[in-house]
């Protein structure tokens, strides 16, 4: 059992950002934000596959103007998924002059780096804590070490220059970033915004220096923390690293919102960064959104690409099926399911698991033995296998997991 990080409970729209609150899944869209339609379109795919908080780009008057709308048009089709509006440069313009934006935005990310320098920096950035009471909304200071406040980031280079023993750049800089934010939160609390009114963040690429920074924060401040590895690439690369950094902080309680940076391939999915932080909660075992299927890798007994075709089909099918079977089922989210290749480990993973199959290995005889919570029901055989074990996860998931209320408390408390 993991145990979280001690903070206090931030509300964004009606989401519950804290401890005692589940860790929360956000994305960000790459659309235009003033092209309406298409960030509409966007935002509900996120909201469908799971994401509870959604971030746009507010960089010109234009998408501040859209905002109003994009936010009315979703809540036209009964998504009240809270959005955010990320704000660099000129955010204290647009909050200013844009009040239905500010009015329909449920938090305002604001990056420290990013409002200006000297005496502006302080005015434009006490500027927008302003429009968040006025509006009674909450911020995310969001710190990203490819913006960093250069003022600061000197100030602690010119100290630890004068010390006996100066410390590596690599430090100052990581505990500049910390700095950043803890410094932004103090002075935002100075200007009259709650405690329980701010998110922190503070973004790196690197793993071990995301770690790092993290750790820092989390024994530092008790304000809910935004995780995430700014970055981290795209395909296979951007996955890993964003689950090596997160797990390893999710695993020590670090952490109450995550997001996945993935850059999607060109026309690529956007929504691969909320399957992506769902699966690294649910691989950790700090969340459930999706039945979980085991299997094998395959080898040599698995000649033919039919165990592989099964594998895939009966994972895509579960995820076809959860957003009518969450609606109906409670905790159908944890149900699991082994598809595995051959009898070396296939009966034994299947027994562990909810419904498992064993599938011929090459040169076994052509029967594959179903097991249901770990005792052997049936044998399939013959072209209608995959139907017929489909079938079968579809009685145990209608005989095993209770009717869902049809009003129940929303999930966010
Ligand atoms: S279960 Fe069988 S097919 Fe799968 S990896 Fe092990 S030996 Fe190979």
């Amino acid at each position: 059992m993991i145990e979280r990080r001690k903070s206090v409970t931030a509300t964004v729209g009606k989401v519950f950002v804290g401890r005692g609150h589940p860790v929360v899944v956000q994305s960000m869209t790459n659309t235009d934000t003033a092209d309406v339609a298409a960030t509409v379109s966007q935002v509900a795919d996120l909201a469908r596959a799971g994401s509870e908080l959604v971030r746009v780009t507010v960089n010109t008057k234009e998408a501040a103007v859209a905002v109003p709308e994009i936010v009315k048009r979703l809540q036209d089709q009964g998504m009240d998924i809270p959005v955010i509006g990320d704000f660099h440069y000129n955010g204290h313009i647009l909050l200013s002059d844009y009040k239905d934006c500010a009015r329909a935005l449920a938090k305002y990310r604001i990056n420290p780096g990013n409002v200006g320098v000297g005496k502006r920096h302080d005015e434009n950035f006490r500027r927008m804590i302003e429009v968040a009471l006025e509006n009674d909304k909450p911020v995310r200071i969001g710190v990203n070490w490819g913006s960093l406040d250069q003022a600061l980031l000197s100030r602690l280079m010119d100290e630890n220059a004068k010390l006996p023993e100066p410390r590596e750049a690599r430090d100052v800089t990581l505990e500049a970033i910390v700095l950043s934010a803890l410094e932004s939160a103090a002075m935002a609390e100075d200007y009259g915004l709650s405690h329980d009114r701010i998110i922190l963040s503070a973004k790196v690429s690197g793993v071990q220096d995301l770690i790092v920074v993290y750790r820092a924060l989390a024994g530092r401040c008790d304000y809910p923390l935004h995780l995430g590895l700014t970055e981290a690439g795209m395909g296979t690369k951007g996955i890993v690293a964003s689950a090596a950094a997160l797990s390893v902080l999710l695993q020590e309680g670090i952490g109450d919102t995550i997001r996945v940076s993935l850059t999607p391939a060109p026309n690529g999915d956007r929504t691969q960064e909320v399957l992506v932080s769902q699966q690294i909660l649910q691989s950790i075992g700090i969340r459930s959104f999706v039945p979980q299927v085991t299997a094998c890798p395959g080898c040599g007994r698995t000649t033919s690409t039919f165990f592989q075709e099964m594998a895939d089909q009966i994972q895509s099918y579960l995820r076809a099926q959860m957003p009518v079977w969450k609606e109906s089922y409670q905790g159908v989210e944890e149900l699991k399911v082994a598809v595995m290749g051959c009898v070396v480990n296939g009966p034994g993973e299947s027994k562990h698991s909810n419904i498992g199959i064993s599938l011929p290995g090459t040169g076994e005889e052509p029967r594959a033995p179903v097991f249901v919570d770990g005792r052997l029901t049936t044998t399939l055989r013959g072209t209608t296998l995959v139907g017929d074990f489909i079938s079968i996860l579809n009685e145990y998931v209608a005989s095993h997991y209770a009717p869902r209320p049809a009003l129940e408390a929303p999930s966010h408390g």
